[in-house]
């Protein structure tokens, strides 16, 4: 549900090669930008832009300017020192007079490019703090060089922000026990303790409400007068100066809506800021949720809240889009026949659905990233997070095509390959296959995966209880894994060729078994669902078919690799564990489901973890990866009138952060 977040490691996009539905002009593009700490910077191409109807250029022009407005507020969201922090560190690097070579400038560099990529301090991921490795003498003798003016008046505590490494240490603290909004660093709560916030909504709440509001999302909990309030973001109230410039382009944009009903969504929208009222951004969902005619899409304000540690305040975020029409034929095709897929599932009959309907997922192309979705991005959305929105009005299921091409090409020559996939025939079908059928993959387990099968009555759909998310992961993979070698997806065209399948088998095996093992630290064990769910399916698979030799890792040169050895029996393996696992999820038969996470999704291979640990850390592959966004130019005649849009791809990443900086600054003096 919600974000469908990215990897954040390059590894798993693995190497992938022209496929049909891939851009042709995409091979001369020069996808990396910029590479410093653990970070990769690349730039994503919006294909089709051009040939958008011109009102659709401008609406996608005004969108993306109130996508970038919102800028300030999600690093003012962050930490409370985050916009003065930037301001100092850009005054300095802008006034910096002196030697480029000096190891103190250079980590004063690097440290720049890691608060800009976090929106602030603390690292996007991890959550911790940066270190800076530039002395504070340093520091001293830049601010002393800059303009009276530009010299902050609270150094000394800005200076304890960014050199106390005690002070603020994380982000977002999870920890069970400890007061989770003292340990955390957002800007979120103000002077409260946990306990009062707690106390504070469940006064509020009202849990008899079948369609309850998002509590807390947009607004910042504080004290006046000994009482515990709400600072709403709005205008008017808190973030007034960005919101207000938000609304501007969203008014302008709403000019160039596509029809009335994408209009209505961009003034609900605005209602919304105007009033602050979480059931005028309910109304504004519904209305969002509905619009599945227009072209051009946009989502912009308080999403997600995996950065509140009470999760409940949604941080800023903005994503403007277009449907890429030929490839959402794919996800249309697979929608239209969920009821076959559903009716020759391998499942038990008694717990197939007699009536499935597919989630048509939109496939999409980003015009621009902003706020939470900046640099680093998510592949995809599932939108909106109101689970009684969901149940009465559905939801939006997007991938966005262009960034996991771009992180595709852009993982071309890295050595991953050459790395973990022996031999050359392999590769090659990699190569050719590996990007359309991970897509097919991703389609066939959102569109349908997830919605196929069904409880027998009287079932506690919690029963799996914490292994219910690894559990229901496991079900989509393999039902998208079982179809992928089917006959039906050429039959559909959805694949030229019979073979093409292998590619993602190997892939995913590859990663189940392995490489995925680069993200744990020594020592841990796996813990995350989607990992546990891809570690359990192939154990499973390496285990059941040991007799029959299907699987098997083999070791040349103290190296491990995979080896798959009987294709078509793999894919009866997996059916027969989509089976078991239909069973499990269908009779709530927790004792088995617990079994098959203990055994299988959990503990590490010591030994093969420190081997992988190893060969990638020769590789020099950046663990996260982000975008810098292209640029868009309003094209005017002497009246002053819009006649075209164009965009480039030329900036590059630390320009376009100071650029932002000077051009879309609303909350620094
Ligand atoms: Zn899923």
């Amino acid at each position: 549900m919600t974000f469908i977040k990215t990897a954040a490691s390059a590894g798993l996009a693995l190497v992938i090669g022209t496929s049909s539905i891939m851009a042709k002009e995409s091979s001369k593009f020069n996808y990396v930008v910029d590479r410093f700490a653990d970070i990769e910077v690349l730039r994503y191409q919006v294909p089709g832009f051009d040939r958008l109807t011109l009102d659709q250029k401008k609406l996608i022009y005004h969108l993306t300017e109130a996508a970038i407005a919102g800028r300030d507020i999600l690093w003012d969201q962050n930490n409370r020192y985050n916009l003065q922090i930037r301001s100092l560190l850009e005054n300095i690097y802008k006034n910096y007079k002196g030697s480029k070579e000096t190891s103190d400038y250079k980590a004063f560099v690097k440290y720049l490019k890691q608060v800009e990529f976090g929106n602030g301090i603390h690292h996007h991921y991890s959550m911790d703090k940066f270190v800076p490795e530039f002395s504070e003498k340093f520091l001293d003798a830049q601010v002393k060089a800059l303009p009276a003016k530009k010299q902050p008046k609270n150094l000394s505590v800005l200076k304890k922000v960014i050199f106390d490494p005690s002070f603020m240490a994380k982000k977002v603290n999870q920890e069970e026990g400890k007061d989770l909004i003292a340990t955390s660093a957002t800007n979120l709560y103000e002077g409260v303790t946990q306990k009062e916030v707690e106390d504070f909504y469940a006064a509020v709440k009202d849990t008899t409400d079948l369609t309850p509001i998002s509590y807390g999302l947009n607004r910042r909990v504080t004290k006046k007068n000994g009482k515990v309030v709400e600072e709403t973001y709005k205008i008017g109230g808190l973030y007034s100066p960005a919101i207000e410039r938000i609304v501007k382009n969203l008014e302008e944009a709403s000019k160039y809506a596509e029809n009335a009903k994408q209009k209505k969504v961009i003034e609900s929208l605005i209602k919304y800021y105007k009033t602050g009222d979480l059931k005028d951004f309910d109304d504004y969902s519904i209305l969002w949720v509905d619009d599945t005619d227009s072209r051009v899409d946009f989502i912009n304000g308080f999403i997600e809240s995996y950065d509140d540690p009470l999760g409940m305040t949604g941080n800023f975020e903005s994503i403007v889009n277009f449907k890429n029409n030929e490839a959402s034929h794919r996800t249309e095709v697979i929608s239209a026949n969920a009821q076959w897929f559903e009716d020759h599932s391998p499942v038990d009959p008694r717990f197939r659905k007699d009536k499935v309907k597919g989630v048509t997922a939109k496939v999409i192309t980003a015009a621009i990233l902003a706020g939470d979705a900046y640099p680093a991005t998510p592949i995809g959305i599932n939108l909106p997070n109101a689970n009684w929105i969901r149940a009465a009005h559905g939801s939006k299921s997007v991938t966005i095509e262009n960034i996991t091409q771009a992180y595709d090409e852009a993982s071309h020559g890295n050595g991953f390959n050459d790395e973990f996939v022996p031999d050359a025939a392999t590769r090659d079908l990699l190569d050719k296959y590996l990007f359309i059928t991970d897509n097919l993959h991703t389609d066939l387990h959102e569109c349908l995966g997830h919605g196929s099968g069904r409880m027998l009555p009287g079932v506690d759909p919690d029963a799996l209880k914490a292994h219910g998310s690894t559990l229901e992961e496991a079900r989509a993979d393999l039902f998208a894994l079982y179809y992928l070698a089917d006959p039906k997806l050429i039959e559909l065209g959805l694949l030229d060729n019979p073979e093409a399948y292998k590619a993602e088998y190997y892939k995913y095996l590859l990663n189940g078994l392995m490489t995925q093992l680069m993200r744990i630290e020594p020592g841990k064990d796996v813990e995350e669902a989607h990992m546990r769910n891809r570690k359990l399916i192939s154990e499973w698979v390496l285990e059941k078919g040991k007799a029959e030799n299907v699987v098997e890792l083999v070791k040349e040169n103290g190296k491990t690799y995979v080896k798959i050895n009987d294709y078509p029996r793999l894919r009866q393996l997996f059916g027969e564990l989509l089976k078991e696992i239909q069973r499990i999820k269908s009779e709530g038969d927790y004792e088995a489901g617990r079994q098959l996470v203990e055994q299988y999704a959990v503990k590490v291979n010591p030994e093969l973890h420190k081997e992988i640990l190893d060969r990638y850390s020769h590789l020099d592959i950046a663990p996260y990866r982000g975008f810098v966004n292209p640029v868009y130019t309003p094209v005017k005649n002497d009246k002053g009138e819009i006649t075209d849009v164009t965009v480039s791809y030329t900036e590059d990443y630390l320009p376009q952060m100071l650029r932002y900086s000077s051009d879309y600054s609303t909350l620094t003096e």
